[in-house]
């Protein structure tokens, strides 16, 4: 069955879970959410698309059909690279992972026009919690390709937690999100209080799911054919094909049954011989195979609680999400960390994507009535690049972040910050988001410039830096002068967006041809200004650390906290001549970092303190002695060193 005419006439809006492995579309019919099926009856639409030697493009089941068969037209998994640049070769075509995801869209849009017709329908796609912004931006853009207009995008464990119905409860309660899927595992926690939806932690691992669990399968079986018949199957593509379609079936038998009889087609000819497998397997020995990456899954559970500052015994409701979740063990090791089993009433595979219907009957009206509200997580911090003090000087390559990690979202966060040069008037405020405290490893979302500062001494003039980050994922950053207001703002969606407008018209015009099943134009590369290395990574918490153990974090900024990046065009005082206080101030940071002393380190840490309140507050007495106390405090610890 597909879509029904929905008796009230609320907008056209659908949810749609763009999935790893699967995807899933859903809208609201009679104040519940529904699943569209696809009009050979399943629910879900393999996320594989295949463009065969004609030109003619497949996606779903025909192309993961095909996949083995032609692995140079087919690509699966997709998902894996939304936000990257690099194109995706596929016959003599070339795409970006967005304009892939789109025709995967585009086959869910047009199960729609039996019944919306060329209408404007508007789309809730979800999105792993861990997806940045360039990766949120390109999904954005494949629904729009798709010809969808992306009312949001959420996070794939709150459409869970929809799904299950949480929020329309007053009560206060504790989720786990547990997601495996096919090719991912993603686990969050969330809370749900008076009828509010947040995201408070997420964590996962993006090689982890169902293909590996098919894979040791495949080895098993492998092995037992080389004892056999003295051939390794794997080495051969036909048959390695066949055995991992085997191997997921017999996974999905073991789901339901203690064992599995395994009977394959004849797989290949070796030696005069035909090779085959017959034989049987046990859901113990299938478990002991997948235990690992199951212990691997835990893991990351126990470090999102910790993360949370909870327990196992602190949460009330376990969802279980992602089609491995039907594996019973997983079942069991939820019911002995828990304590409970975990709540399974809505089918793993669908939920998000129900999920994200009820998303967007909530915004169509068709749910108003629901009191729910769902807040997000930022997936990453955010920041901007700041000076520190080093030995060798102001270095300005620092990550400040204003927004951490994980705050829940709708946020607005405050910084002030300060000039690092006496009569500076301008400076540029570069934006980041990522996790290392080396703006280098972390991923450039735009810049701007603030001019028209009073000129002033060293650290007389403060600018207030204001991020505004949305439900959208959009971020508004405003940097303002403290002594005139005057202020300036960057809506983050620069140089992705400003990308995206060029190539969306480009690559819509593509795949309207290659729908057309007309010859395509080439691809061209759009260039783009955040053209950088993406490693992000999500685990530094030593680059916080240092952060945080930096005393000049918890004095009033000053230098190390303060300065921003001085611009390039305005005027300074020569920049060689260095102020021998900030090179105190440097001097002692740079021994703190070193020295783990633990009588000295209080010293240090009170030197430079007063050091810089002295400095900051302009008394040449104050200054004096706490120079002289500096240099003291230097000189024993030169002497410890
Ligand atoms: P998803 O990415 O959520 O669509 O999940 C797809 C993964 O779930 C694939 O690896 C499937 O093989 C796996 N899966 C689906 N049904 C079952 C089942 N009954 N038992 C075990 N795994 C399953």
């Amino acid at each position: 069955m597909g879509i029904e005419v929905n008796p009230e006439s609320f907008r056209p809006i659908v949810g749609i879970d763009l999935g790893t492995t699967n995807s899933a579309m859903a809208y609201i019919r009679d104040g519940e959410p529904h699943i569209i099926a696809l009009p050979n009856g399943d629910d879900l639409l393999p996320s594989v698309v295949l463009i065969e030697p004609s030109g003619q493009i497949r996606v779903g089941r025909d192309a993961r059909d095909g996949l083995l068969a032609m692995p140079d037209r087919a690509i699966a998994a997709v998902k894996r690279r939304m936000g990257e640049t690099d194109p995706i070769v596929l016959g003599d075509q070339q795409f970006l992972p967005e304009e892939i995801s789109a025709l995967i869209l585009k086959e869910l849009r047009q199960l729609l026009v039996p019944l919306y017709g060329d209408q404007a329908i508007e789309a809730v796609i979800t999105v792993p919690a861990y997806f940045n912004d360039a990766q949120r931006r390109a999904t954005k853009h494949a629904g729009e390709l798709a010809g969808f207009v992306v009312e949001r995008i959420i996070n794939e464990p709150t459409a869970a937690a929809l799904a299950y119905g949480l929020g329309a409860t007053t009560e206060r309660k504790r989720i786990v999100v547990y997601d495996l899927g096919g090719g991912t595992f993603d686990v969050s926690v969330l809370t749900l209080d008076e009828g509010i939806l947040e995201v408070h932690a997420s964590n996962g691992n993006r090689e982890l799911g169902g293909e590996d669990f098919d894979w040791s399968l495949v080895d098993w079986m492998a092995a037992m054919i080389l004892k056999l018949y003295g051939v390794d199957p794997r080495d051969d593509l036909r048959a390695r094909a066949v055995l991992k379609d085997l191997a997921e079936r017999v996974k999905w038998v073991l789901s339901d049954e203690d064992q599995a009889p395994i009977e394959s087609p004849v797989l290949m000819v070796h030696d005069g011989q035909a090779v085959r497998l017959s034989t049987t397997i046990r859901r113990s020995e299938f478990v002991q195979f997948i235990q690992t990456r199951l212990d691997e899954t835990f893991a990351l559970l126990d470090d999102v609680l910790q993360q949370s500052s909870l327990s196992a015994k602190d949460i009330d409701e376990v969802l279980l999400v992602g089609g491995s979740t039907k594996i019973p063990r997983v079942h069991e090791m939820i019911t002995e960390y828990f304590g409970r089993p975990a709540r399974s009433e809505v089918d793993p595979d669908l939920a998000v994507a129900l999920g994200a219907a009820v998303q967007a009957g909530l915004k169509s009206g068709a749910l108003s009535e629901s009191g729910l509200v769902a807040t997000d997580v930022a997936p990453f911090s955010m920041g901007i690049a700041v000076a520190r003090s080093t030995l060798r000087g102001l270095d300005n390559g620092y990550f400040s972040p204003i927004i951490a990690r994980n705050t829940t979202i709708p946020c607005t966060r405050t910084d002030t910050f300060y000039t690092t040069r006496d009569w500076q008037t301008a400076i540029d405020i570069e934006v980041y988001q990522g996790e290392h405290e080396r703006v280098a490893k972390n991923y450039l979302l735009g810049s701007f410039r603030l001019t028209g500062i009073p000129p002033a001494v060293v650290g007389s003039q403060p600018v207030e830096v204001t991020f505004r980050y949305n439900l959208n994922g959009i971020l508004e950053a405003t940097a303002r002068i403290v002594s005139t207001k005057k202020s300036q703002t960057l809506v983050v969606q620069d140089g992705l967006e400003r990308h995206s407008k060029e190539a969306l018209a480009q690559s819509r015009a593509r795949l309207e041809a290659l729908w057309n099943d007309e010859a395509a134009e080439p691809y061209t590369t759009v260039a783009t200004e955040l053209d950088l290395d993406l490693d992000l990574d999500l685990d530094s918490e030593l680059a916080h650390d240092l952060l945080d153990a930096s005393p000049a974090l918890s004095t009033p900024p000053r230098v190390d906290h303060t300065p921003l990046v001085p611009s390039e065009q305005e005027p300074s005082v020569d920049e060689n001549i260095e102020d021998p206080n900030l090179s105190l101030i440097a001097d002692l940071n740079a021994v703190l970092l070193e020295l783990l002393d633990p009588e000295l380190r209080p010293k240090v840490i009170a030197a430079l303190n007063r050091l810089q309140s002295a400095l900051e507050s302009r008394d040449a007495k104050s200054i004096d002695e706490a120079v002289d106390e500096a240099t003291t405090v230097l000189m024993e610890v030169d002497l410890f060193l």
